[in-house]
């Protein structure tokens, strides 16, 4: 079996449903008292946070290269960046180390693709809703790319930093995560891609007949499969 690095914290709250994912994939998998080999470097969320906030996205990325090249060391065989907004440098983190780190957009788009999906809806940060980091990837893969609202994009961010990524789940949050959804399916989305890791903590498929895709269980998901490879 490989070793998967996880490198997390983005927030803490989602990177447990990574830990928790990945061992029970393996589980499901291989049964028994199995469970998956990882490698956590869980970083201090508010320095990137602020990094975020004040636009030095240089400064994260090398915090993040760094993380990286503590867990190829310490043996990981391949790297998941667990948020979507840290993609954000992606390229950085990757040109620092030698072992591939999985990206969140490629596989969620493979995941849209197989189910026949071409608009798609996407909730996540204001950075990734708003800046072409991750779209671009979707769209030069074929895929039309709904957004919310300039109001709802704002609501939805501050749900994420003030809520989710503090352990706060609320039914009015939910609300209007439900709303924001039906407004992006009647404007044509045939999927939505839960596209920051904390939004499955608050949304689930059963609340609504738009398939979801959550990014945190396709790119954990993937990770036990490729260690599985091994
Ligand atoms: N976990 C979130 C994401 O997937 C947001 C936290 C962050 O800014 O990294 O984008």
């Amino acid at each position: 079996m490989r070793t998967i690095g996880l490198l997390g914290g983005m927030s803490w709250e989602s990177t447990v449903t990574y830990y928790q994912i990945v061992n029970e994939v393996v589980k499901e998998r291989l049964g028994g008292l199995h469970s998956a080999k990882c490698i956590l470097y869980s970083v201090e969320f508010d320095e990137i946070e602020r990094c975020q906030s004040s636009g030095d996205w240089a400064r994260s990325g090398e915090i993040l290269a760094q993380a990286a090249q503590s867990l190829e060391r310490a043996g990981a065989d391949f790297i998941l960046i667990c948020t979507n907004t840290m993609h954000k440098v992606y390229d950085q983190v990757q040109a620092a180390v030698s072992i591939p780190i999985l990206h969140i957009a490629d596989l969620t788009l493979s995941a849209l693709l197989s189910r026949g999906i071409r608009r798609v809806a996407l909730l996540g940060t204001r950075y990734t809703m708003e800046q072409d980091f991750y779209k671009q990837r979707l769209i030069d893969g074929g895929m039309e790319v709904l957004i919310p609202s300039e109001t709802d994009r704002q609501e939805i961010n501050r749900i994420i930093f003030d809520e989710l990524c503090r352990g706060t789940i609320s039914p009015a949050s939910k609300a209007t995560f439900l709303r924001v959804l039906e407004a992006l399916r009647a404007a044509g989305a045939e999927g939505a891609i839960l596209g920051c890791t904390e939004i499955g903590l608050l949304v689930h498929q059963e609340d609504t007949n738009l398939p979801l895709f959550d990014t945190t269980f396709i790119h954990a998901r993937a990770a036990a499969e490729r260690a599985l490879e091994g």
